[in-house]
């Protein structure tokens, strides 16, 4: 049997819903761009999404060398390009304003998410946050969310240089944390990300299915699958707890 005494987790929409909030802070600028040039908030806020989503998905370790906020600036761009606006003054103004508006959105950890902490910790398990979030936005991010405190280590892209699904990411992740990859488990949102890398690194896998992406068929299944983060506890074979 399987034991584990390392766990690496992923942040945004794994231990704490980033996708409401940034979405929040995304419709508070396309409130104030939209009453201004006539554009529709929603459907602003819709192609802001969909240009987020194009840089996160194709986010390799090239990209670590760019600021983001110079990549925000860029989404903002592509979003107003696609309802209209071929403008690179107003989406500097919009990635300001966007800025502004995520640092006044409350933060907090998904229900359930600090006593799955707390309780790997008190059963002796090492604890890591391997997140595609750059220095800029996650090191506030991590303090706001008070994770300081409750976690080992942090691995952010471009501190380490690396971007999931890179396997040696996770192996870098469990040398630094003094642990053997066998004996490490990832839990993470993004099949392609979090799943994927872990996997091939040899890591047990625990995908938190929230938004119900399908697993493409034929390939390398998670060690486990859950729907919440409280459900984690569940699933991983902890030693102490094994025993
Ligand atoms: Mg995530």
């Amino acid at each position: 049997m399987r034991e584990i005494d390392t766990v690496l987790f992923d942040l945004d929409d794994t231990l704490h819903d980033d996708t409401t909030a940034y979405l929040a802070a995304a419709r508070t600028v396309a409130e104030t761009i939209g009453a201004e040039r006539g554009i529709d908030p929603g459907t602003l806020v819709d192609a802001y999404e969909r240009a987020a989503m194009r840089f996160w998905s194709s986010l390799t370790a090239e990209h670590l060398t760019h600021t983001i906020a110079g990549q925000r600036e860029r989404m903002w761009y592509e979003a107003l390009l696609e309802v209209g606006f071929d403008d690179r003054a107003l989406a500097q103004r919009a990635a300001a304003r966007y800025g502004v508006a995520r640092a006044g959105t409350i933060l907090e950890l998904a229900p359930g998410a600090v006593d799955v902490l707390a309780a790997l910790r008190a059963h002796g398990c090492k604890l890591g946050l391997v997140t595609n979030g750059f220095a800029a936005t996650h090191h506030e991010k991590i303090e706001r969310l008070g994770l300081r405190r409750l976690m080992d280590a942090f691995f952010l892209a471009d501190e380490v240089g690396m971007v999931k699904p890179d396997p040696e990411l996770f192996r870098h992740a469990c040398r630094v944390l003094g642990s053997d990859p066998a004996r490490t488990a990832m839990v993470g949102d993004r099949y392609a990300r979090d799943v994927v890398g872990a996997l091939e690194a040899g890591l047990f896998a625990v995908l938190l299915d929230v938004h119900a992406t399908p697993i493409p068929p034929g390939a390398p299944q998670p060690d486990a699958v859950v729907t919440s983060i409280g459900a984690v506890l569940d699933v991983i074979p902890v030693a102490r707890l094994s025993r």
